[in-house]
């Protein structure tokens, strides 16, 4: 059965190249019918942050990539925090001391900083591994007895991962396919410290293990760890998981990697959710927050490092699950739009139910103190609804369905309103108050007629018209609105506009 597991370490809020990672995973388990987990990976205190996991959970869950198992959600994997799973790590680490796969370090940082430098001085880099070993303090150099004087002595250690000689390895990742390294550009990596904590390659390989994971879908930073890792399965006699490394998010414009300032400074998000930093109290805004739904943001999350092969680019979650294929990853950096985005956005606020988006706008509605029924409000969203992109936007693009324009936009005001537009309009409310039939259709054939009669252009009457009704040129339909506000209402703005 397939297993994947979504890694995260809760260093602060998830970013956008972490969500993607989590749907990937996600899409992968559920298109195989397997199982998506949640680890967190705490071992690293120093760099953990208040509040991240609840942030990465919330993250998965508002996106719609919900974990089968996890924190508060056991299923015989558990716990699925590192930092509850600390006592199992040291015995790991014990029994690759004990094949010979591992040993002891004794070296302090100055001492290994002084090496650095004495490399450097000779023109040569500094690497832990069989090259340098013999002159380092470890339990490969020193004898037995004074290794177990310092383990006695409780000397500060690390275990080391005791990386071959002159091997090459053969690295299989479904997305790049085969890669060769040479173990002698590899150093022998801590896997545990003295303060009883695993590092991340031991800590992440277990897991993996125990927790049977099937398939390694990861961001292609981790790459570089791939030998090592291969090397701990073939070291503990494990088998390897399969192995997929998605490829670098870039900025939107230049080079480099997107980064998680990016978003503030660009003026984008780069989060799903906002986060306030608990040391700095810096906010960074989050997809949620700016209005997105979490459609928009998982479809341009899925185009991010892949497509489906053909020309469809709308796709929801379950369709997502269907199509996606590890296979059809891409190689190379996948580069940022948030133009993209919007439109994402666009196109799922026009699906979008307009019961559930009348609720929105009669939040925003009741923000300012405007009390309308819900059913009007529904009809008023179908008719703008083509307009919106965000459903802030139902407020620009159809205040006037609930109040009179405040102010007449002057540029607007300028190209409809000429020397004989008082008058003339002075008519128009005449011949309206006469009419009692505000459907938008009779409307529009009575007014066309009345217009037609008076030998003037459309535009001398409707453009001041519409800056009468709406405050500016722009909005749907004119006898619409005239239909939607009533005659009394209508009658009353092109006064207070002729006034
Ligand atoms: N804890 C690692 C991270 O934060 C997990 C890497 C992996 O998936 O192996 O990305």
């Amino acid at each position: 059965k397939v297993r994947v597991r979504f890694a995260p370490s809760p260093t602060g809020p998830l970013h956008i190249g972490g969500v993607r990672t989590a749907l990937y995973n996600y899409l992968f388990a559920k298109k195989h019918g397997g199982d998506f987990v949640l680890r967190i990976e705490d071992t690293d205190q120093n760099r953990y942050v208040e509040g991240a996991e609840d942030y990465i959970i919330e993250a998965l869950n508002w996106c719609g990539i919900p974990f089968d198992e996890g924190p508060g959600k056991e299923k015989g994997y558990g716990p699925y925090r590192q930092s509850e799973r600390k006592e199992k790590y040291r015995k790991y680490a014990e029994d690759l001391i004990a094949s010979g796969n591992a040993y002891y370090a004794f070296d302090t940082a100055d001492e290994l900083d002084a090496h650095r430098k004495d490399h450097e001085e000779k023109g040569k880099t500094f690497i832990y591994n069989w090259h340098n070993r013999e002159k380092l303090k470890n339990s490969l150099s020193l004898s037995q007895e004074e290794v177990q004087q310092k383990l006695e002595a409780e000397e500060p250690y690390v275990i080391r991962f005791k990386s071959p000689q002159d091997e090459v390895l053969l690295l299989k990742d479904v997305i790049r396919g085969n890669m060769e390294i040479d173990t002698n550009i590899l150093d022998d990596k801590v896997l545990f410290k003295s303060d009883g904590m695993p590092t991340y390659h031991l800590a992440n390989i277990v897991d993996d293990h125990l927790m049977e994971i099937t398939h390694v879908i990861r961001g292609e930073e981790w790459l570089p760890s791939l030998a090592l890792h291969y090397m701990l399965y073939r070291a503990f006699g494990w088998d390897a998981p399969e192995f997929a490394h998605l490829p670098l998010i870039m900025k939107p414009q230049g080079k480099g990697k997107l980064s998680k300032r990016d978003g503030d400074k660009m003026g984008f998000p780069v989060f799903p959710l906002e986060w306030k930093d608990p040391k700095s109290g810096d906010v960074s805004t989050g997809y949620r927050e700016e209005g997105y739904f979490p459609e928009a943001v998982v479809n341009m999350l899925a185009f991010l490092g892949w497509n489906p092969g053909t020309e469809e680019e709308f796709f929801k979650i379950d369709e997502l699950t269907r199509a996606f294929e590890l296979e059809r990853v891409h190689k190379g950096g996948a580069k940022f739009d948030p133009e993209k985005t919007k439109w994402f956005q666009q196109h799922y606020m026009q699906q979008a139910d307009n019961d559930k988006l009348a609720d929105e706008f009669q939040k925003l509605l009741e923000k300012k103190e405007i009390k309308a029924d819900k059913a009007y409000i529904k009809e008023v969203v179908a008719l703008i609804k083509e307009r919106t992109v965000f459903a802030e936007d139902f407020w620009d693009q159809g205040y006037f369905f609930f109040i009179p324009p405040t102010s007449f936009e002057p540029k607007d005001s300028k190209k409809a309103w000429k020397e004989d537009t008082g008058t003339l309009m002075a008519e128009l409310k005449q011949f309206l108050s006469t009419e009692e039939n505000y459907e938008a259709e009779n409307l529009q054939s009575t007014v066309k007629g009345w217009i037609k009669s008076k030998e003037i252009g459309f535009g001398k009457i409707m453009m001041p018209l519409r800056v009468a009704l709406v405050g500016a040129l722009q909005g749907p339909d004119l006898y619409k609105i005239a239909e939607f506000i009533g005659k009394e209402e209508t009658l009353s703005r092109i006064q207070t506009a002729i006034d």
